[in-house]
């Protein structure tokens, strides 16, 4: 167990006691053998891991915490899917293929039924991509679940969010900003017809990582990023870091049917900026566009929303080329104003 007690616990150990532990891992241990360069799984003090020759390991981590992201009392097997699918989404958007991952858990509580169903959501995810986890911690204290993953690609050909160059299409999958649209129905901030909830809940409790999308955009990619918070700030990171410009077209913005049930303009507000998508924002060099069908087997869209600019700055451009007012508050490069 990771910390040491506090001076507030007067020496009582956070660690959760033993007999409890070993539930714990009857939830979180299954048989894995040495498939998948596993040389030693859960068990040991470490994961004894085999990277392959050629290849190199992207790592990641994310954390959700009670009350912070995610609503207090949330379905435990949509908590195990969503951790795991925020983390899959980051090895999606280089372009890794997963293959390990690692549970850090804070628990109020040893809670059988909770830990089933969690872990249940969590292997039902990994278990699509054959990703095995091996290894994690657990301590005692307010609910906070780490998922740390482990992607393999081959050397040299990660995509990252440096590579965009002028002329360069950028591109959306799915429908970003229904995430924020079934969290604005759930806070009672918008009302829709009761029967898009399903889809709703479903797209901001679990995400599907675009996993087999990100694999197939090695090569063909120029750039990419995953949508977590909001696509003018995550498109934002690319620009920063290729440093490079952009020009959308706001009427290019893919709009789901269920974003078309507000307004054009509430829509592309919630489409611009609403955060917990978890799709892809890539660049492709005009010349490697016809190579996107490699993405037609996998049932999302793909839709075009403008391009890269030499001159840097996001600009958001209407039917008559006009500049659209962005939101108010939004940062060019929210990482790099001064005062941050
Ligand atoms: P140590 O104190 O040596 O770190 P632990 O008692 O924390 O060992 O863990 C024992 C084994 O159980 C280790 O292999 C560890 O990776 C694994 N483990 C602990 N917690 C989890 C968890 N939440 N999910 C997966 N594996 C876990
Ligand atoms: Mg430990």
């Amino acid at each position: 167990m990771s910390a040491a007690p506090g001076p507030e616990s007067a020496g009582e150990s956070n660690a959760v006691p033993i007999a409890e532990f070993s539930l714990i891992q009857r939830h979180f241990t299954r048989p894995s053998g040495a498939a998948g360069g596993v040389v030693l799984g859960i068990g040991d003090d470490c994961a004894l891991l085999e990277v392959p020759a050629g290849q190199q390991l992207a790592v990641t981590i994310d954390t959700l915490v009670e009350g912070v992201h995610f609503f207090p009392g949330s379905d435990p097997q949509a908590l195990g899917h969503k951790a795991l699918a925020v983390s899959l989404s980051d090895l999606a958007a280089m372009g890794a293929d997963p293959v390990w991952a690692t549970l850090g858990l804070t628990l109020p509580r040893v809670d059988d039924a909770w830990l089933a169903a969690f872990s249940r959501g969590l292997f039902m995810l990994a278990d699509r991509y054959r990703l095995q986890l091996v290894g994690g911690d657990t301590t005692r204290g307010p609910l906070s679940i780490t998922l740390q993953c482990h992607g393999l690609v081959p050397r040299g050909s990660a995509i990252t969010r440096s590579g965009a160059s002028p002329g360069d299409g950028i591109w959306v999958s799915g429908s970003p900003g229904e995430a924020a649209l079934a969290l604005a129905t759930r806070r009672d901030e918008l009302t829709l017809a009761a029967d898009w909830q399903q889809h709703l809940d479903q797209r901001l409790d679990r995400p599907d990582p675009r996993v087999g999308q990100g694999l197939a955009l090695r090569g063909i990619a120029s750039a990419a990023i995953d949508l977590s918070d909001g696509l003018l700030a995550d498109l934002g990171h690319i620009l920063e870091r290729s440093a490079v410009g952009a020009r959308v077209d706001g009427l290019a913005l893919p709009l789901s049917p269920a974003l078309a049930q507000l307004s054009p303009a509430q829509a592309r507000g919630l489409v611009l900026q609403g955060g917990d998508d978890y799709e892809l924002c890539i660049t492709v060099p005009e010349r490697r566009e016809a190579q996107m069908r490699v993405l037609d087997g996998f049932g999302v869209p793909w839709t075009r929303i403008g391009e890269i600019t030499e001159a840097e700055g996001l600009q958001c451009i209407d039917a008559d080329g006009a500049p659209m007012p962005l939101p108010v508050g939004f940062q060019h490069f929210p990482n790099t104003d001064s005062g941050a």
